[in-house]
């Protein structure tokens, strides 16, 4: 497998305005804080973390629809971190994204023909080609072609997202970016459109990078899942040895709220104190140690790196587990 995309200490500070017209430091919104990850071609990349934790900006980063504030964005082993006109205008074809409220980003005065002939009018389809694509997508996505000469609220909100992927897949992109798809879902609907979504994925060679708020729903799709927490990924592995081996102390808060389908095994909840703290005054030291129950003085002095915990590749930034060295690095 190849690397697609890759962040390399991506930050994104926002601007705040300060009531001190005097200080030196001008005070930020540190969405983003200095990620680093690689998405291979063919993946889903699973993001998670509470709302508020930088992960809808870093898709956004990811996507160019952002600049960062500092850091590098790399695509099919390009720098694309200065990508600007035409350079971007032909990048955005490869990469696409699929919104929490399909209903918000379609235009309710436009037939869903015109919606998802849109892009590729952009990059120049004959109208026949773009008329024989929409009832291709709709069929794809599991509508019908009559459905394109209807409007955005004459469907279902499954349906809904349904349009939404069929107008991220209109170009054929190598990227697809889905930003809470199904959390305004029934989970019945969920599921429905999470099978779509792997579908798709096998047919047209997809490389996902799915956020979610949620451990749970990012379970099946995901081949890795990336945790993170205040601007920064706290974990990151296989989906399999994370789900059953979590090392980060927020990942078990987290894993331990996923309900247990299975009677017979009894889980402690873990319940975190207070509430997320904001990211325009992160704490000092690990930004986990005002919630965590395993926090020590070193915690709030030093910040942990993201270090190897296990032999499958597994990384978490805590100080107290245990770092794991590898073969390569002894020999
Ligand atoms: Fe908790 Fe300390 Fe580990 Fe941070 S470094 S997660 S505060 S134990």
């Amino acid at each position: 497998m190849s690397t697609l995309l890759e962040l390399k200490d991506v930050k994104k500070h926002f601007p705040l305005k300060s009531d001190k017209i005097l200080t030196r430091e001008k005070p930020v919104l540190k969405a983003v804080d200095g990620i680093s990850v690689a998405v291979q071609s063919g993946e889903t990349l699973g993001l998670v973390g509470e709302s508020g934790c930088g992960k809808s900006t870093a898709g956004r980063l990811a996507l160019k629809l952002l600049e960062p504030t500092e850091g590098e964005i790399w695509f099919e082993g390009k720098n694309i971190t200065s990508y600007k006109g035409e350079s971007l205008r032909r990048l955005r074809k490869e990469m696409q994204i699929i919104f929490q409220d399909p209903y918000a980003s379609l235009n309710p005065r436009k037939t869903i023909e015109q919606a998802l002939s849109e892009p590729m009018k952009i990059f120049g389809m004959a109208k026949k080609e773009r008329k024989q694509r929409v009832e291709y997508l709709l069929d794809v996505v599991g509508l019908s072609s009559y459905h394109k000469n209807r409007y955005p609220h004459e469907f279902s909100g499954g349906q809904r997202q349904r349009i939404g992927i069929a107008r991220a897949l209109a170009l054929e992109p190598k990227l697809v970016i889905c930003d809470e798809p199904v959390s305004a879902l029934d989970v019945s609907i969920q599921a429905q459109v999470i099978n779509l979504m792997e579908d798709l994925q096998e047919e047209f060679q997809l490389t996902y990078v799915f956020i979610a708020h949620d451990l749970s729903v990012v379970h099946h799709i995901s081949d890795r899942v990336a945790v993170m927490y205040l601007g920064k990924i706290v974990e990151i592995g296989e989906a399999k040895e994370l789900y059953s081996n979590p090392k980060h102390p927020y990942t078990q808060a987290l894993l331990s709220a996923v309900p247990e389908t299975n009677p017979q095994l009894e889980k402690e909840r873990i319940i975190l104190k207070g509430d997320l703290p904001s990211p325009a005054n992160p704490p000092a030291g690990c930004k986990f140690h005002t919630r965590c129950p395993f926090a020590e003085e070193i915690c709030r002095l030093q910040e942990p790196e993201l270090k190897p915990v296990s032999e499958g590749g597994q990384l978490a930034a805590c100080h107290f587990v245990k770092e794991v060295i590898l073969q390569e690095q002894l020999s």
